[in-house]
């Protein structure tokens, strides 16, 4: 089926613009009309739609979650079915997103959408933050951009342009600030369409404000920009040095055996991996994913191939049997960063499994489970050896 052309929502055709409202304001809402992206989520508005557009793009760009949106929609075409399908097959469609958080509270607000409020959505910004997973930043966008409820979305681009707009240079990241930009940006909210004035800010942001070098000459708050007059963009916005964050390191282990079909009379006999996997703790960080078994390093000290014996030990692998260093994986959480020490080793028979979190898996489970991306790089780098 063809899709239908993306149709640009006329200017504020919900709420007449009040003779009031500032040049700078209309100039931002003409400037919307003809320069906004098209996004699979805004030629149809709705509540669903845009409330899980509005949990993706939580720390993450907008042409990283089109794709995904697009997948999503297509497994779970609306809340009852998102409500009703198992957790594992939501977090399956979201890897590679990364915080899987969002993907497990998203889950739990469609069966609380569902089953405790009938299918009704919120309506409001109050409301809407009642939800898992629906912060102050998610309510406004979802209460303005689908319910058409004055409120103001600040996220960083929205910060950055109000910042530089006012000229203020105060630490952005305080809750004081955030609370008088709010108030400020409501006001302008109320003046016009509060769901294309919303968008519109955040679009200028992404696309003319930029952290580094703004646009402004092709910006349509130039001559109301007191960053810009004051030759200050560099400075604007200004936020306290963020905290170094902590690195650590971890082993992994790829354990495996191989059985076999093979019978004096089999002409090809078939052999099947089986790759040992765990799944994670069903609260807390990459909750109910599966993944290799790993062991943090605790001390820098120790060599990392003693760590992996270690871990080996304490799965049940037979002490004689040989590790090998297979790889080294790093990722970068908001919270800290980490490199993977990857060891693989082969049995000639299996173990007993050493927890009812562990099971042997194989290879086209390790396609069908839902992992975290830096053991998506485990597996794929298995593959290309093995
Ligand atoms: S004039 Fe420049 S600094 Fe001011 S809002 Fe526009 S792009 Fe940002």
């Amino acid at each position: 089926m063809t899709k239908p052309p993306f149709r640009r929502p006329t200017l504020d055709t919900r709420r007449p613009t009040p003779s009031s409202t500032p040049r700078w304001l209309t100039q931002l809402l003409q400037w919307f009309s003809i320069h906004q992206r098209p996004m699979p989520w805004r030629d149809d508005p709705s509540p669903y739609k845009v409330w899980i557009s509005e949990i993706m793009l939580q720390q993450t760009r907008v042409t990283a979650v089109i794709p995904y949106f697009e997948r999503f929609l297509a497994a779970f075409p609306d809340v009852q079915t998102l409500a009703n399908a198992p957790q594992e097959n939501v977090l399956k469609i979201w890897e590679g997103l990364g915080y899987y958080s969002r993907a497990r509270n998203l889950h739990a607000a469609a069966k609380i959408i569902s089953f405790e409020r009938n299918g009704q959505f919120p309506d409001t910004e109050k409301d809407w933050h009642t939800l898992p997973g629906v912060g102050p930043y998610t309510a406004a966008a979802v209460a303005s951009i689908a319910c058409g409820k004055t409120a103001a979305a600040i996220d960083g681009n929205v910060m950055r342009v109000w910042s530089r707009m006012r000229g203020i240079q105060e630490d952005i990241s305080t809750s004081v600030w955030r609370d008088k930009a709010r108030q400020d940006l409501v006001r302008y909210a109320r003046k016009c369409n509060p769901s294309l004035f919303n968008q519109a800010m955040m679009e200028l942001g992404a696309l003319v404000c930029l952290p580094r070098n703004p646009a402004c000459s092709a910006c349509p708050l130039q001559r109301a920009c007191v960053a810009h007059r004051t030759k200050r963009t560099d400075i604007i916005p200004f936020r306290k040095k963020a905290a170094v964050i902590p690195h650590r390191h971890e082993v992994v282990l790829i354990v495996t055996f191989e059985t076999s079909n093979k019978t004096p009379r089999t002409k090809n006999p078939r052999r099947e991996v089986h790759i040992l996997l765990r799944q994670r703790p069903h609260t807390g960080l990459l909750a109910g994913l599966w993944e290799f078994p790993s062991l943090e390093m605790t001390s820098h000290k120790m060599a990392f191939s003693r760590k992996a014996r270690e871990l080996a030990k304490h799965l049940g692998v037979p002490s004689e049997v040989k590790l090998v260093k297979s790889t080294t994986v790093e990722h970068a959480f908001t919270h800290f960063s980490q490199t993977l020490h990857v060891f693989q080793t082969k049995l000639s028979s299996p173990i007993p499994l050493p927890s009812t979190d562990h099971r042997w898996c194989t290879p086209s489970d390790l396609e069908n489970l839902p992992l975290s991306r830096s053991q998506r790089r485990i597996v794929n780098h298995y593959k290309s050896t093995s």
